[in-house]
């Protein structure tokens, strides 16, 4: 296997320690520092090993296994190593504008080590400083030195105790006095109290807080962003007026301090409002500058994505941890940690199931548009462009001669497209027959969402992913060595999603006889399989490509995409192998794991002793 050529690269990639894996290394058929090269880039890698490097050389970052820490050292050690983040500077603010792939690299990174400590970082510096940025003007410019120093501290504000999803039906009120030229920030009631905010619980000094903005005449113009300071960032003491406090402990992410926050009549000053979609001039009149719809295609995929990752990610840690035997499910191997802190990803940032109607809303009102006034069904990033040929994609069926041609992604590809056209008619049927039954258009939405628009997104967002995870692998700049491997993860991916929707795809007719199937499956074990030569022998066009396997390879991928051990702080996942003599190294490391228990000394079976028990129960 040849060693990656360019310049000092295999430098940041240190060779592996030698152990029980070294006979599953040798297997691969590619070298796996040329993929991380390939992947990742040079600049990356460089990235990530020196924010690594950073978090392994620093005692405030030394991991404290066996030590259960109290909630609120956790939120101190978190606040802590968010501060040292910043002030080391690990990412340029020029070098996160000149290449903003790198801030996701870094949120990687700090995720990998603590995503209480990502979560707190990115809400602080990207959610909170990015919101002022980006909705702010030129007014806000001024604080955003301060955010970088964290002088002062932020959170981001939107969900209230009884609106999550329901953002539209958010309570907290803005009022405008024009006679002093501020706002009136008000929580009517603690059903309207912010809540579940990141970083309000202890440590924000300021809020990014989303309100109904009303002019004087009592006009509401909906909800608007406004820049608030909810405690003194020398004493962290509440600002007069604010209700600010801790919700307590969570399932994970306990380094994160998520809070509450009430507004009792808070005046604002007028240019706390964040004023790049609508203004509010001294006299109270408002203002607006922005006119139509930009980046409907890109709000419809991010909102598809996030549920796909998150979900995916979320099967992946639990096959994992029961892969692994009782040993996934014991504390210090982090497969808990990483299952308890992927998880509330299924529900901020938005409820899964609530973005997808936002996916599945865009595809119909496509349609929708086609249907009334005859415009073409196109995109500007072309995902929706096949959706053109929508009868036609209809009246087609399965065809693929043998295993070997399902490795083919047209094969994939074109069940995808199948499916998508016919989850998409089903949802339109079955919108307008609730309709006709006289439900409301919201209740016409709500009732079709189950096996109909949900599924409608996910295959939408599957097919998307499986069309650019093919070109990507597909693409001339590929290095030959890894085009084999890169192939055979693009249509294990395609194909295993797939296979999910068998039942619709008999169900719809694409499928008839049950060959179908059973070639989708046998490609996907195949794939999975050891290498054999012979396999497929007699199908020459396919020879080299399936004639080593991805079970072959399976360690060397995990090599590319694994964390240094320091990081991923897992004994039976460390890069040696040895995982026994890990586990027992660590177990035994446990402090008092051989003394005897502390309570034994005064359990004599004595009848005064367990009367007492009993009565303390
Ligand atoms: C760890 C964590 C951190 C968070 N951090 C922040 C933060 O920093 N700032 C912030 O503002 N918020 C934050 N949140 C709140 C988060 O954004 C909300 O929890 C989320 O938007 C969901 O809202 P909800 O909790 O009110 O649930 P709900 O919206 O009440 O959802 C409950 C259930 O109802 C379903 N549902 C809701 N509406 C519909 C519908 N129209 N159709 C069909 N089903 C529906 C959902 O699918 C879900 O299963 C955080 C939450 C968590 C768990």
């Amino acid at each position: 296997m040849a060693a990656p050529s360019e310049g000092d690269a295999a430098s940041l990639l240190p060779d592996l320690p030698g152990g029980p894996l070294q006979a599953y290394r040798a297997r691969a058929s590619f070298c796996w520092k040329e993929l991380a090269l390939f992947l990742e880039g040079e600049d990356m890698l460089r990235l990530k090993k020196s924010i690594f490097s950073a978090l392994e050389d620093d005692p405030l970052f030394a991991r404290s296994r066996g030590h259960e820490l109290s909630l609120e050292k956790h939120r101190e050690l978190t606040f802590l190593r968010c501060k040292r983040v910043l002030g080391r500077a690990l990412l340029r603010v020029e070098d996160m504008v000149r290449n903003p792939l790198s801030v996701l690299t870094l949120i990687t990174c700090l995720g990998t080590y603590d995503w209480s400590l990502a979560q707190k970082f990115l809400l602080h510096l990207l959610v909170f400083g990015f919101a002022i940025y980006k909705s702010g003007s030129e007014r806000h410019l001024e604080y955003l030195p301060k955010i970088l120093s964290m002088e002062i501290f932020g959170c981001f504000a939107v969900t209230e105790v009884s609106h999550g999803s329901n953002a539209k039906a958010i309570r907290t009120t803005a009022h405008y006095d024009p006679a002093t030229e501020e706002f009136i920030l008000h929580s009517p009631d603690f059903e309207a109290a912010k809540f579940w905010v990141g970083n309000m619980g202890k440590t924000a000094t300021h809020a990014v807080v989303f309100a109904q903005l009303y002019t004087p005449g009592g006009r509401c113009h909906g909800l608007h962003s406004f820049l608030v300071q909810i405690r003194n960032p020398k004493t962290l003491l509440p600002m007069p007026g604010v209700m600010v406090g801790d919700i307590g402990k969570k399932l994970g992410l306990n380094g994160i301090d998520n809070g509450f926050a009430m507004f009792h009549k808070v005046r604002i000053p007028r240019r706390a409002l964040l004023n790049q979609t609508g203004d509010v001039t001294p006299e109270g009149t408002y203002v607006t500058p922005f006119k139509a719809e930009l980046g409907r295609e890109i709000h419809a995929l991010v909102s598809g994505s996030k549920p796909l990752a998150s979900w995916t990610a979320q099967r992946g840690i639990q096959e994992c941890r029961e892969a692994c035997g009782g040993h996934g499910y014991l504390a210090v191997n982090r497969l808990g940690d990483l299952r308890n802190e992927n998880d509330p990803n299924c529900t901020y940032e938005g409820d899964n199931n609530v973005l997808l109607q936002q996916t599945s809303g865009y595809l119909l009102g496509l349609l929708e548009l086609r249907l009334q006034g005859g415009a073409r069904l196109e995109s500007p990033l072309g995902t929706v462009d096949f959706l053109e040929a929508y009868p036609d994609i209809l009246d087609q069926r399965f065809s693929c001669p043998s295993v070997a041609g399902c490795l083919e992604s047209s094969v994939p590809l074109a069940a995808y497209e199948w499916l998508v056209c016919y989850l998409l008619r089903e949802s339109v049927q079955k919108v307008n027959q609730e309709k006709r039954s006289g439900s409301s258009d919201f209740e016409a939405r709500n009732n079709s969402q189950v096996y109909r628009c949900r599924s409608l997104a996910l295959a939408f967002l599957e097919l998307t992913v499986v069309r650019r995870f093919h070109e990507y692998v597909h693409q001339p700049g590929v290095p030959p060595p890894l085009r084999a491997t890169l192939q055979r993860l693009s249509a294990l991916y395609a194909l295993w999603s797939l296979n999910q929707h068998t039942a619709l795809l008999y169900r719809g007719g694409y499928f008839s006889d049950e060959q179908a199937g059973k070639m989708i499956e046998n490609t996907i074990l195949n794939l999975c399989a050891q290498g054999s030569p012979w396999r497929f022998a007699g199908v020459a066009r396919h020879t080299d490509f399936v004639s080593q396997q991805l079970k072959d390879d399976a360690v060397a991928l995990v090599d590319v995409i694994a964390p240094p051990d320091f990081i991923l702080d897992s004994p039976i996942g460390r890069a040696d192998g040895e995982l026994y003599k890990n586990l027992w190294t660590a177990v035994l490391q446990e402090s008092k794991v051989l003394e005897r228990a502390s309570w034994w000394a005064e359990f004599p079976a004595s009848k005064t002793h367990v009367e007492s028990l009993k009565s303390r129960l």
